[in-house]
């Protein structure tokens, strides 16, 4: 049972000016594409070939560099385009607005963490906002497509939100402007997807 690349559930220009079409279009048509057929290809013919993705992960031998980067790449940007979308929902509710609050003061504290982790991100990467088993809230960031479902990176948890920050996500657009490209995110959260997750993970 091979994985198949998700279709988005928006068109590529949905998420403009944030994020352009051309960005969009080549960033899921080319490189997660990319990592998922480099995963069926690693997996293949393996024990790991009918685990689910989070398990896979999860369990992962991380000197297996195929299955890391690859299945990361797969289970990160599936993450990713389900974050993003063009009816972003703006004003946080609920449980996660509370578990914001309790962990970073506010809303505010929370959007400058999470976009300091994702500028300060050395090269390629990923900033992550986490959710504990009890509902703690962690921002943090991993390098290249490990993610934190994997054991032995900064930080734990449940992903809940996802940014990457790999130069392919928005050189196109906004060259090496990395911090405009994270103020930019935040106008495309879904953040009804994000509270779903937390809710789940929590
Ligand atoms: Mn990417």
């Amino acid at each position: 049972m091979a994985f198949e690349l998700p279709q988005l559930n928006y068109a590529y220009d949905a998420l403009e000016p944030h994020i352009d079409a051309k960005t969009m279009e080549i960033h899921h048509s080319k490189h997660h594409n990319g990592y998922t057929n480099n995963l069926n290809a690693a997996i293949a013919g393996t024990e790991l070939e009918n685990e689910p993705i989070e398990s896979i992960l999860g369990n992962l031998d991380m000197a297996n560099k195929a299955v890391r980067n690859n299945g990361g790449g797969f289970y990160n940007h599936s993450l990713f385009w389900n974050i993003m979308s063009p009816l972003s929902k703006k004003e946080l509710s609920g449980e996660l607005n509370e578990s914001i609050l309790d962990a970073f003061g506010s809303f505010e504290n929370f959007k400058s963490a999470f976009s300091k982790a994702a500028a300060t991100q050395f090269g390629s990467g990923w900033a992550w906002l986490c959710v504990h088993k009890g509902g703690k809230v962690e921002v943090c960031s991993t390098p290249n497509q490990d993610n934190p479902l994997m054991s032995g990176v900064s930080c734990g948890g449940t992903p809940i939100l996802g940014l990457d920050v790999w130069e392919h996500a928005y050189y196109l657009n906004y060259q090496n402007r990395r911090p405009d490209y994270i103020e930019a995110f935040f106008s495309v959260i879904n953040w009804a997807e994000v509270e779903k997750r937390f809710l789940a993970g929590k």
